[in-house]
């Protein structure tokens, strides 16, 4: 029987030798991991993908193959046969799978050399500078961090395409030359040659062609698709990234979500058997709920630390800026660090302008001391025991610190939301190894957009509205060009839910508006007049008047999902080949200036930067 890995190089991979494979002739071929000169003995770890084997060269057995060897440095590639070997008692290498045997060499063959690498290849714990890791993309990936990231990757994708197989999914490659998907970023542009001032744009998503696979009757669809969008980077963004992107026919809410957590589970379960999820199923949180326990839409529930409304104690109190915030429609909202009563001025301090970061008027401490006094800078304007009674709405016990926030709704929970990541990190409360699912639905529709005075959606512009809700979808000028704050729209929720993991947000979807004249009212209260909306939607509202099925779907971020599952915070780790913080791809230099003659061939002509200018005076 060929073993799986042999070709006409090698009999075996480096991480296949056994003990029972001892006394066979192989050949093997890899890399140079570490090489040991001892003289008469030359040792050397080859390595590849699936492990290293120890290579033992002895002068009196093999001259030739030691005059090789002699030669031969680091990350070079070579080809070594000879015969398979018990190591000696006591040289075997427990940490090696291939640990028990070394490959006693006859022959070395160098099938191409190295250049001292710009960083070590066999420290996997060396600190690179991330510039060069980029530059040198190849090398980088060659070191086992990064292998075995892009390694676990490969087993997610894997796994999300059995699932959906497996569920009757059909897998289907939609066109990368589009017309502009707009999913609230800005387009990269393709200019067209054949169609002089004319562009296509690369998909910020599948989003209309997957919802036209539902008009055409393909019922369950899905992709791994490469989406777009050219927006200003953070660290969990790149221009271009990948979604698990699917859509399925004649479903409800509970029917996608269902689908989506059973399949997920599943993936978790193979990629990371090891990882226990926190619950089965998956909690699911209104968007009201989420922001009032957690102050965010994608709350990490690995730990406590839940928001309390604070207002009915908080008010009638003695304490104005309270009484004043909810008379003015206001929130007081505040939630107890547990044991962190001891905190100093200075750390205090350190929370209050970390609130006003995030644009709290301020930050309201009670601190709960062993002996039962409470120390706070607004006790002195407080009533006998209501700063005890706020401690306890607060879930507070002894040597706990009470942090309040008083603002406008949302926004003084989002505020706490902030500091309740901070403390946790600070307290690292949660447990790296726990993967906490939870799902959150009920958005509202539509956002007031102050600049353009009119609404938008929250998320997506083909999201339909939860069906008690329909009667909201207008304004209260009657028409829906004349948008105000006050609107009815304000009010709709959309039929919309996110998957957050570990305090990401992994992904979101919706049932969709599959009805015309509906998705059309809709795009009305977003401001695309009839005209606009034939312009840039026309096809998928045409579509619809064909017998469009009710239809939904949801797209998942690979890249952060593997990020998660793999324990990193930045989704270039598991990424082959990442752009830096401004869009470059270093390795390959790109983008890069244009060759004049192919701007003539598309007729187009680049104005200098003005920076440019200036950079000449
Ligand atoms: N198209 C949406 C997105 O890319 C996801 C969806 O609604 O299916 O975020």
């Amino acid at each position: 029987m060929p073993q799986p890995m042999q070709t006409s190089y090698r009999d075996l991979s480096c991480g296949d030798a056994r003990p029972e494979h001892t006394g066979r002739d192989v050949s093997l071929a890899g890399w140079v991991h570490r090489r040991r000169d001892l003289g008469q003995l030359i040792f050397l770890d080859l390595r590849d993908r699936y492990g290293i084997t120890q290579v033992v060269i002895d002068a009196a057995e093999s001259p030739e193959a030691h005059a090789v060897a002699s030669t031969v440095r680091s990350e070079y590639t070579l080809r070594v046969t000879g015969s398979l070997a018990a190591r000696l008692a006591g040289t075997e290498n427990p940490k090696l799978a291939t640990g028990q045997v070394e490959l006693r060499a006859r022959e070395v063959e160098i099938l191409s050399p190295a250049r001292t690498t710009p960083f070590p290849i066999n420290e996997p714990d060396a600190e690179v500078d991330e510039a060069v890791r980029l530059k040198y993309r190849y090398l980088d990936l060659r070191r086992e961090g990064l292998q075995s990231r892009i390694l676990a990757r490969s087993r997610l994708v894997r796994a999300i395409r059995e699932s959906h197989h497996e569920a009757g999914f059909v897998e289907i490659e939609t066109p990368l030359l589009i017309k502009s998907t707009p999913e609230g970023a800005r387009d990269f542009i393709v200019p067209s040659r054949l169609q002089p001032g004319n562009v296509y744009a690369l998909p910020q998503s599948p989003q209309q062609m997957k919802q036209l696979l539902m008009v055409s009757g393909f019922d369950r669809y899905f992709q791994i698709a490469r989406c777009m969008r050219d927006e200003d980077l953070r660290g969990d963004r790149q221009p271009e990234f990948t979604q698990l992107d699917l859509e399925m026919s004649f479903v409800s809410e509970t029917d996608v979500m269902s689908w989506v957590e059973r399949m997920a589970i599943e993936v978790s379960r193979a990629v990371v058997p090891d990882r226990p999820l926190q619950r089965d199923p998956f909690p699911v949180l209104t968007y009201r709920q989420a922001i009032d326990r957690f102050g965010t839409d994608k709350p990490d529930l690995r730990y406590g630390l839940e928001l309390r409304d604070l207002a009915e104690v908080a008010t009638g109190a003695g304490f104005r800026v309270f009484d004043e915030t909810v008379a003015a429609g206001g929130r007081i909202f505040g939630f107890a660090a547990s044991g962190m009563g001891v905190a100093t001025r200075r750390e205090l301090d350190d929370l209050t302008r970390f609130a006003r970061r995030f644009g709290a008027k301020g930050l309201v401490w009670l601190a709960l001391e062993e002996g039962g006094t409470v120390r706070s800078p607004i006790a002195k304007f407080l009533a006998e025991g209501q700063a005890e009674a706020l401690a306890t709405a607060a879930g507070a016990e002894r040597g706990d610190l009470v942090l309040i926030v008083a603002g406008d709704d949302i926004h003084a929970q989002e505020v706490l939301g902030r500091l309740r990541v901070e403390i946790a990190a600070r307290l690292s409360l949660a447990d790296p190894a726990v993967l906490a699912y939870v799902w959150v639905h009920q958005f509202p529709m539509y956002g007031w957009d102050e600049e353009h005075g009119r609404w938008d959606a929250t998320h997506n512009p083909f999201s339909g509205v939860i069906p008690e809700d329909e009667d909201l979808l207008r304004t209260s000028s009657g028409d829906p060009f004349q948008p105000s704050r006050s609107d009815p729209a304000g009010q709709a929720r959309a039929l919309q839910y996110d998957l957050a993991l570990n305090g990401w947000e992994l992904g979101g979807g919706s049932i969709r508006f599959h009805r015309r004249e509906l998705l059309s009212r809709s795009f009305a209260l977003m401001g695309h007049s009839d005209e606009a909306q034939r312009e840039k939607f026309g096809g998928i509202l045409e579509a619809f008047e064909y017998g469009a099925p009710p239809h939904g779907g949801i797209a998942l971020g690979i890249d952060r999902w593997a990020a998660l599952l793999t324990d990193q915070t930045n989704i270039r780790e598991v990424m082959a080949f990442p752009k830096t913080a401004s869009g470059s791809d270093l390795m390959l230099d790109a983008p890069s200036p244009v060759d004049p003659a192919q701007l003539a061939e598309l007729g187009l002509m680049v104005k200098p930067p003005a920076s440019a200018d200036q950079a000449g005076s």
